[in-house]
């Protein structure tokens, strides 16, 4: 398969890929995907005839949000994909001087992607076995570092919707309120250990009745795709705030994700086996094939100077228990689910120290600094800096990659 559009060596957007994406372009907001640097706005292809045979609703990508598309279901977004897929090949239907100016094509460059998700609830697992030793390790004890029901379930907690922005928004450093050790009493300032997490975050791409569960062998059909994902934490405001309820304003103050929704089906040739998980898990919570994915990661912090260091290379495929799994518990209980709903991860870290996802413990509680390469040190996240993660799968000259996930921290 080969695009009569130019793609650059090492793009994220390869026609394996062609993720979806909300655009603003001048005064025009709609539905889009890509290709190498050009931005396809799908409002405009769908008047080239391409997606006729699908009998998609009128003016479905003329929204601010891609859940009323998402909620077509797989059989009408995968065949956008699929049509795109062959229109954008050498000699396909949108191979023509005539699409060229007609507004069907845009430099990426020239168009602002805006969050394409209208999230209603969204919810963060902790499903890095690694993570959570490496946690349990520096906070409790390291001879049981993982809590009892660990191995059993997927741990999570309901976060909050409505402070998840896109990629590029800045980030105001939260405050709130800390004890610090050997003090007496709790201060109110600026979180002085202003933290990432880098996670995968996956997207529900269909309703389902309250009372009713999906199983780990049907969480895929409920799967729309999949984005890169900044769990922002305030690690002193944590540690004071979160016994017994766990998170709370440590975390809400933001999260980042990546503009562009990659889908399951461009995932499906990166599959790869997940962990051995033993103790063996209850009944619904087993799963059959591959349902890991092998997802290079990376995080870069860039200082005000724009001098960045690679501070994380780690991988999805390390998650203990994977998103059918997740989804399977979520749900287990009769718990609803909506489009647009978004679902992370947790933290993700490999087993070695260069693959862990957060500067707690990449710094292992501030022992060991990252030193920046103008020399300065980081335990945390300064003012200025801003945070890169990045994501892509590589397999057999298949490359299908994520886009940027950015944050800039602003005093
Ligand atoms: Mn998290």
């Amino acid at each position: 398969m080969k695009s009569f559009l130019y793609v650059p060596e090492g793009s994220d957007f390869t026609i394996h890929n062609l993720p979806f994406g909300i655009f603003k372009g001048g005064d025009r907001i709609a539905a889009c995907s890509r290709i190498g640097d050009v931005v396809i706005d799908l409002g405009m292809a769908v008047t080239t005839g391409i997606f006729d045979t699908l009998n998609l609703p009128q003016g479905i990508f003329e929204n601010r949000y891609l859940n009323p598309f998402i909620a077509l279901g797989k059989p009408q977004t995968g065949g956008v994909r699929l049509l795109l897929q062959s229109g954008l090949c050498e000699g396909g239907l949108l191979d023509n001087d005539i699409y060229r100016e007609s507004g069907v094509f845009l430099p990426a460059e020239d168009v602002e992607m805006l969050l394409p998700l209208e999230i209603g609830d969204y919810t963060d697992f902790y499903s890095s076995r690694e993570h959570a030793t490496n946690v349990g390790i520096m906070f409790r004890d390291p001879a049981n570092a993982l809590l009892p029901n660990w191995l059993h379930l997927p741990v999570g907690y309901h976060g909050r919707a409505s402070s998840i922005v896109v990629s590029g928004t800045d980030i105001k450093r939260p405050s709130g309120q800390t004890m610090p050790e050997g003090a007496d009493k709790p201060l109110f300032g600026p979180t002085r250990q202003l933290d990432f997490e880098l996670e995968m975050a996956f997207v529900i791409g269909r309703n389902t009745h309250m009372g009713s569960s999906i199983s780990a062998h049907d969480a895929e059909h409920y799967i729309f795709g999949c984005m890169l994902f900044n769990d922002w934490s305030a690690r002193d405001i944590q540690k004071w705030e979160y016994v017994p309820l766990g998170p709370f304003l440590a975390k809400n103050f933001a999260s980042t994700v990546s503009p562009w929704i990659v889908t399951l089906e461009a995932l499906d040739p990166f599959r790869v086996p997940g962990p051995v998980q033993e103790p063996a898990v209850l009944p619904y919570l087993e799963y059959e094939g591959n349902k890991n994915y092998d997802i290079h990661l990376t995080v870069e912090i860039e200082n005000e100077a724009g001098l960045s260091k690679t501070v994380s290379n780690s991988n999805f495929k390390y998650m203990y228990w994977n998103m059918c799994q997740q989804l399977a518990h979520h749900t287990v209980n009769g718990c609803n689910v909506r489009v647009g709903d978004l679902m992370a991860s947790g933290t993700i870290s490999g087993p070695e120290s260069g693959s862990y996802g957060s500067m707690l413990e990449i710094c292992w509680k501030g022992t060991r600094p990252v030193v920046m390469p103008d020399g300065s040190e980081r335990r945390f996240i300064l003012d200025g800096d801003t945070v890169k993660m990045r994501g892509w799968c590589e397999k057999d000259g298949l490359r299908v990659g994520f886009g940027p996930c950015d944050g800039k921290i602003l005093p």
